[in-house]
């Protein structure tokens, strides 16, 4: 019908006003967005996948703000404001937010998002970021994307699957997108130049659900496994807990961080904290130094985007070979003490 009664330069100017229209229509859509991050801090630092985060959010093209919840976080609002790239930072105290419950956490979100219509909620893909996100998006009653590697627009996201064998490029028609984002994937935004504002926000009355108790961390003087610039892992090949001072020796002249395979961990040689890969911890290090450890899919999901690989491993088919920059074919327990010595130089 409207063809027909169209000439056709009528419809040649509607159908360019439309292109024209949906061109700008992609960059109101850009402009319009507005992205909440939420910290991950401990109440003095701010988490750094917090800072990758915030260069995703970024990438969306609208305002950034974050949500920092504590217990006493003046200093972590003092660290966020000074961001690049964050508009806004809201703050919310409350004794209840101790140890950053999900349950108590969730509400708040809730009560946030009401007051601001955010367009995307965002965290990084931590233990805190996968905790905490599912949660509020089963509330909100949207399907979050979890772990994405790269956006595309602002509601297209690459996320991997198959343990890291292939790419998923997913489109959210969710009118408020919930994600997390891989920390090595994105580059930290840099902690100066911003000069955010800060805004007190409600808090929620406490949930009560749940009680946070106590947490014990693993005390040590090496760099944290997903930000040491040198990584050095084992595997089953080390055969003992007490084998890995082997490494920790090595780690010690390399300022490393120590990895372990799952096989390791699983064994008692090491604690779970250590475990690289698909269900442990995600690491791109500028140097990664896989010691007794085969190179299982799995594994290489944590680690496989690292800078240069080097593999030791006694058997020259060993998979891992397959990803090393450098692999030395060689006995690790002969192999690795003449490499801490040669360091010792
Ligand atoms: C669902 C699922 C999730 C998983 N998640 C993870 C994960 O997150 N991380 C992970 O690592 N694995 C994970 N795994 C396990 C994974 O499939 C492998 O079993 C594991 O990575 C193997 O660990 P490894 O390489 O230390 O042990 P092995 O495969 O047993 O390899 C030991 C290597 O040490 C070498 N070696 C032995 N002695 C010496 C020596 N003296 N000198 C030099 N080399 C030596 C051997 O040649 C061998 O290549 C997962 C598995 C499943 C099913």
């Amino acid at each position: 019908m409207w063809r027909s009664c169209c000439s056709f330069t009528d419809r040649l100017t509607a159908s360019l006003t439309r292109t024209d229209f949906m061109c700008r229509d992609t960059g109101l859509l850009q402009r319009f967005q507005s992205t909440l991050v939420v910290a991950e801090h401990n109440n003095e630092k701010l988490t750094p996948i917090t800072l990758n985060a915030i260069t995703a959010a970024s990438k969306l093209g609208g305002d950034v703000s974050c949500l920092v919840a504590g217990t006493d976080c003046a200093k972590v609002v003092e660290q966020i404001s000074k961001v690049k790239g964050v508009k806004k930072v809201l703050v919310a105290q409350h004794a209840s937010f101790k140890g950053s419950l999900p349950e108590e956490l969730t509400p708040l979100i809730l009560e946030t998002q009401k007051q601001f219509s955010f367009t995307h909620i965002c965290a990084g893909a931590s233990a805190f970021g996968k905790n905490l996100l599912p949660r509020v998006a089963a509330k909100l009653d949207v399907a979050p994307v979890s772990d994405i590697i790269e956006i595309k627009s602002p509601d297209t996201f690459v996320r991997t699957i198959y343990a890291g064998n292939a790419l998923s490029t997913v489109k959210c028609n969710e009118a408020i997108k919930i994600f997390t984002v891989r920390g090595t994937s994105f580059e930290a935004a840099p902690t100066e130049g911003g000069s955010a504002a800060s805004e007190e926000v409600a808090t929620a009355s406490p949930a009560g659900v749940s009680e946070w108790l106590e947490q014990n961390l693993t005390k040590s003087d090496r760099p944290e496994l997903t930000s040491a610039k040198v990584v050095v892992s084992g595997g089953r090949g080390l055969k003992s807990g007490e084998n890995f001072k082997l490494l920790y020796d090595l780690a010690d002249k390399l300022n490393a961080a120590v990895g372990a395979s799952r096989a390791a961990v699983d064994a008692g040689y090491v604690p779970n904290d250590m475990q690289v890969g698909q269900t442990g911890k995600i690491v791109a290090p500028e140097l990664y130094i896989a010691v007794g450890i085969s190179g299982a899919i799995q594994h290489l999901a944590g680690m496989k985007d690292s800078k240069t690989i080097v593999a030791i491993n006694k058997d020259p088919e060993a998979p891992i070979f397959q990803v090393a920059d450098y692999g030395l074919v060689a006995d690790l327990f002969k192999a690795v003490p003449e490499m801490t010595a040669a360091l010792n130089k």
